[in-house]
């Protein structure tokens, strides 16, 4: 069969080998959904909770959404939304790698990040090449690897009741042979950073024919140095990016794969690249271009976070020391029963990681949402949960492969 040739932007660099790859990895996805936040966040509360009812702590979301800027670009992008405004897609892109002091080729952009972080599993893990993952963190690239067959290696957080970061030397220590290391700084769900020199020993160190991908999800919210400038310095990594946190973009889906230009065809081949939604386009390009909105909803971020994490240390609780939009709590008993007891009062907490089953995620939301949940938290608290369970999953999340990684 004789493929037609097509821009190196468009195909990834679509060869006739990444064509047959493509096939045969897709074939091998077969049953595996791509996982989200989304998904994880909804899996076990009772029958997907209506989004505008009660309150919704659970997921990560950013509920000051789009900014206002972001907002007008939207609305103004409307009338053309019978074009696929290609060139639009291409400019933004071009923006952000321009911001970053990269080469284009060094860019590609999502809707959302969920896409390229399974892509580049699939296009790393195989049976004979592990996934690396720090235990608890962020699910979805383990879904991922069950795509690909390969083996799941956890590694337990350095500290967990300290620090509670990426235990890298652990990490590095798990395989000679990895087909990539996932490190999420900061980590979701405990809102911890790792350092940049272990982060940058872990990228100096694996064979070059693995990869770290180093998902930057929460880094707005956070002084973490990035990694971009190492992918800038021709390292081999990969750097995940999110408009669905501090931007507040979280249903309007995008996102960023940033990584060496070869690492990013072997990826890309495994996917489409299917046009992204110009409102998307839209309202990112003008996020990227608002020089206040990170500082300013950075501190609107920290303020509220540090107002809750010094109320429940004060309540004699343990708090990771977050500098994220979530953290983890201790509860001191099951999680699992105190989510199912919010629930009932329809508060909707994060999830509980089976390597810390005495502690829930929770998502920093806004004022109101947050003392509510304070004073629903106290009264479980002081009552009997024995025996609560969360809701059994939603016939959708059934299809999911959720019990398998846990
Ligand atoms: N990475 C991490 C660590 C996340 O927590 C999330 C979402 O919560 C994502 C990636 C993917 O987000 P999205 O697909 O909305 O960009």
């Amino acid at each position: 069969m004789t493929l037609p040739t097509l821009p190196q932007s468009i195909s990834g660099g679509l060869s006739r080998r990444n064509f047959l790859r493509a096939a045969a990895a897709s074939s091998l996805l077969a049953g595996i959904p791509y996982v989200t936040e989304a998904h994880l966040a909804h899996a076990d509360i009772p029958k997907f909770a209506p989004s505008d009812q009660g309150i919704h702590i659970d997921a990560n979301e950013n509920p000051m959404g789009p900014s206002e800027g972001a907002q007008k670009a939207i609305a103004a992008i409307i009338p053309k939304g019978g074009r696929y405004l290609f060139d639009k897609e291409i400019g933004f892109s071009d923006l952000f790698a321009q911001q970053q002091g990269l080469d284009p080729s060094m860019v590609i952009a999502y809707p959302g990040s969920s896409e390229p972080l399974h892509l580049a599993v699939m296009a790393y893990t195989s049976p004979t090449r592990p996934l690396v993952v720090a235990d608890p963190s962020y699910e979805a690239p383990m879904y991922a690897a069950m795509a690909t067959k390969a083996p799941i290696l956890k590694v337990p957080l350095a500290d967990p009741r300290g620090a509670a970061i990426n235990d890298i030397p652990a990490m590095l220590a798990a395989s000679s042979t990895p087909g990539l290391i996932y490190i999420c700084n900061p980590n979701n769900p405990t809102g911890t950073v790792t350092p940049f020199e272990q982060i940058e020993k872990a990228i100096d160190s694996v064979p070059k024919d693995s990869v770290v991908m180093v998902d930057e999800a929460y880094i707005h919210f956070s002084d973490a140095p990035s990694c971009i400038p190492l992918v800038k310095q021709g390292k081999n990594v990969v750097v995940l990016r999110t408009f669905s946190k501090l931007y507040g973009m979280a249903g309007i889906r995008m996102g960023f794969i940033v990584g060496q230009p070869d690492t990013l065809k072997k990826i890309a081949a495994l996917g489409g690249q299917n046009p992204l939604p110009i409102t998307a386009v839209a309202a990112a390009r003008a996020s990227l271009l608002d020089p206040s909105l990170v500082p300013t909803r950075k501190k609107i971020m920290a303020g509220l976070r540090e107002e809750n994490i010094d109320f429940l240390r004060s309540q004699g609780y343990t708090v990771t020391p977050s500098v994220s939009n979530c953290f983890m709590l201790d509860v001191r008993r099951p999680g699992k029963q105190v989510k199912a007891a919010l629930a009932a009062k329809e508060i909707y907490i994060g999830r509980v990681w089976p390597a810390w089953p005495d502690s829930v995620r929770i998502t920093v939301g806004t004022q109101a949402e947050m003392s509510a949940f304070q004073k629903a938290f106290v009264q479980v608290m002081q009552s009997n949960t024995a025996g609560l369970e969360p809701a059994p999953l939603h016939p959708r999340m059934r299809e999911m492969p959720f019990s398998q990684v846990s």
